[in-house]
């Protein structure tokens, strides 16, 4: 939380210089939309368990750069309800006889907790994470414990982290509770969350993001679609309402099934999803000669690569609408689209963080070749 201190409003002025510094060279950049409650908002909440110097068990977020524990008690940004649930937790552990995991010596059992919450649904997902499969003969009565302090978890998870990592969560998941997964509705679809599967962590202005991307994209419900760097497939499962047919690609399988998984349930039959790199995929749609009217784009923070932007030329849909959690990389990105056959139309930043340095920016980008009113 690097803008601790600093009030809601200045925050939102310097990430729109910040933005503005780095894009106004493309166009206009529209103000910043900022939340009306900039508090409280982060849907999941990550502690790690360790101990302090008297041996007392904390919970908290590591020191930066280190994996030195800072004892985090409440923090504004975090949901209330799941940071109480990691505070019961924390009080439980003597009486359960469950030590907490020492890095350094490879001793002890829990390493963090992880809990999730559908704000739409309630639904409440808590996730243990422990060092060794080999469970203590009182979890049953734990997570019994647990829900009588918190009927509102509705399934717990216990997860296998057993290497020297600095990942949050191992392979092995374990349902204790529950179905496994929590379920949320974004924009009137419902989408279902498994421990280790992305999700925005800020709903309510996911819904604004999505909402202008959509607003941006203007479909019609003739058009094809790729929804790249899908995650589950939530933005192509909105788009599909308006499309003719969606194509998602994802690198991640467990993503793609929950992206197969949130279609079905949302008895959607227009999306399809595909593992894969999305720059592959799109060089594959360019090589068969495919026409696609609209591409939705949202990578990582590292951007897109050439060979994405390439064959994305190739391929020269009417409109790119692109999502991205990093103006630089967007900024360096829209450089390249820019020289051939793009023109940038808007540019939308989206406060999805407050309290952090972090700005999200949609934008809209048109061909000029196809562009209507071109003869
Ligand atoms: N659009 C989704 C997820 C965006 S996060 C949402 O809003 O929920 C970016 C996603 O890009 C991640 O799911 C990550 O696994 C995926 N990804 C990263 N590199 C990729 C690549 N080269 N090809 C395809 N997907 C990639």
């Amino acid at each position: 939380c690097r803008y601790q201190g600093v009030s809601y409003q200045e925050q939102l002025r310097r990430k729109q210089r910040i933005t503005e510094g780095l894009l106004k060279k493309f166009g206009k950049v529209e103000p910043i939309i900022g939340m009306e409650d900039p508090y409280y908002y982060r849907n999941k909440v990550h502690a790690a368990f360790g101990r302090d110097r008297k041996g007392n068990v904390i919970s908290g977020i590591y020191e930066e750069k280190s994996h030195r524990i800072v004892s985090v008690d409440d923090c504004m940004i975090e949901d209330k309800k799941s940071q109480e649930i990691i505070r019961t937790i924390r009080g439980m552990l003597k009486s359960f006889k469950i030590k907490t995991y020492d890095e350094d010596t490879g001793y002890g059992l829990l390493r963090h907790v992880l809990v999730r919450r559908g704000f739409t649904t309630g639904q409440v997902m808590v996730v243990l994470v422990l060092a060794s499969p080999i469970l203590p003969s009182s979890k049953n009565n734990f997570v019994k414990a647990l829900r009588k302090e918190h009927p509102e978890i509705t399934t717990v998870v216990l997860n296998v982290n057993d290497r020297q990592t600095s990942m949050v969560l191992g392979d092995r998941n374990i349902v204790l509770y529950g179905p496994g997964f929590i379920k949320d509705r974004l924009m009137g679809l419902t989408f279902r969350i498994s421990p280790s599967s992305f999700y925005q962590v800020n709903p309510v202005q996911t819904e604004v993001l999505y909402g202008k991307a959509m607003e941006f994209a203007a479909m019609t419900g003739k058009e094809r679609v790729i929804d790249a760097y899908c995650g589950t497939g939530t933005i192509g499962i909105i788009a599909s309402g308006n499309a003719r047919d969606v194509i998602g690609v994802e690198l991640n399988r467990d993503a793609i099934r929950d992206a197969r998984m949130n279609a079905r349930e949302n008895k959607i039959r227009n999306v399809r999803f595909v593992p894969g790199d999305a720059g592959w995929f799109m060089e594959g749609m360019a090589a068969e000669g495919e026409k696609v009217e609209v591409v939705l784009m949202d990578p990582p923070r590292s951007g897109s690569d050439r060979k994405f932007l390439h064959s994305l030329l190739t391929l020269s849909p009417e409109k790119i609408v692109y999502v991205s959690c990093n103006p630089e990389t967007l900024a360096r990105d829209l450089a390249c689209l820019t020289k051939r056959d793009y023109l940038v139309k808007k540019m939308q930043p989206v406060d999805m963080f407050p309290l952090t340095d972090s700005v999200e920016v949609v934008c809209l980008l048109e061909n000029r070749r196809t562009r209507p009113g071109r003869a």
